[in-house]
């Protein structure tokens, strides 16, 4: 009775503390984002500077190749812009929902975390119809992360074969789409329905590349 007691006690405690702040999740991508971070967004600038992954050439900035090291700056600054993303291709197939599946073929770690973020109750994924799966049979779409590795080439052929048509891929971070400064890229991104930049991307960005692939608009 008393661990019934108890635990009656911590819900009520979890219900009240929720009653008590107030919906927290953000209007976006609907609204602005409350809080876009500097690093990674779109960068601004002129010149040529000495870059790792020639991200700039000709004084022209690439979103696809920069791992947002800082190298360049004061020539080249961020803006806050979180639109550093570009849907190859939408379909009105997945206007009503949309199933993800990851498949990490060699992150860090980093693009791991904050595409999970997005589920968190801040940006609140679900309430767009995005949806994790954990499977890639009841998969939309399969979100790729990382270089592409030896040992994971299998693995990512079997999950793309396994998924239902129509079927949609992501790339997610610098390493899934050039290689950064570590490898190849896993796919060509011409290969790609949907390429999300940054190192790893914010959620401001994958959650609004995720929506544009929906078809949804600002
Ligand atoms: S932040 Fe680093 S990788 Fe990106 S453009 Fe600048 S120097 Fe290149
Ligand atoms: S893109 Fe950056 S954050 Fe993502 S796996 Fe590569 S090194 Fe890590």
């Amino acid at each position: 009775m008393v661990v019934g007691g108890c635990s009656y006690k911590m819900t009520k405690n979890w219900f009240l503390r929720g009653t008590l702040k107030g919906i927290k999740t953000e209007k976006f991508p609907a609204a602005d984002p409350l809080n876009p971070p500097l690093w990674p967004s779109r960068l601004n600038g002129s010149g040529d500077v000495q870059c790792p992954t020639d991200a700039i050439k000709d004084g022209i900035w690439d979103e696809q190749r920069c791992i947002f090291c800082r190298r360049c700056l004061p020539n080249y600054k961020p803006t806050e812009e979180q639109d550093i993303f570009t849907v190859r291709e939408n379909t009105n197939e997945f206007r009503k929902s949309l199933n993800i599946y990851f498949v990490d073929t060699g992150s860090c770690g980093s693009c791991n975390t904050e595409l999970s973020t997005i589920f968190s109750p801040r940006y609140d994924a679900n309430r767009l119809s995005i949806f994790a799966v954990n499977t890639p049979r009841h998969a939309d779409v399969l979100v790729l992360m990382g270089v592409l590795t030896e040992m994971m080439k299998e693995p990512l052929y079997k999950a793309l074969e396994a998924m239902p048509e129509p079927k949609a891929i992501v790339l997610l971070g610098t390493c899934s789409i050039t290689g950064g400064i570590m490898g190849k890229g896993v796919l060509l991104p011409e290969d790609a329905n949907l390429i999300l930049a940054g190192c790893p991307p914010s959620p401001y960005t994958i959650l609004e590349g995720l929506e544009r692939l929906k078809g949804g608009k600002k």
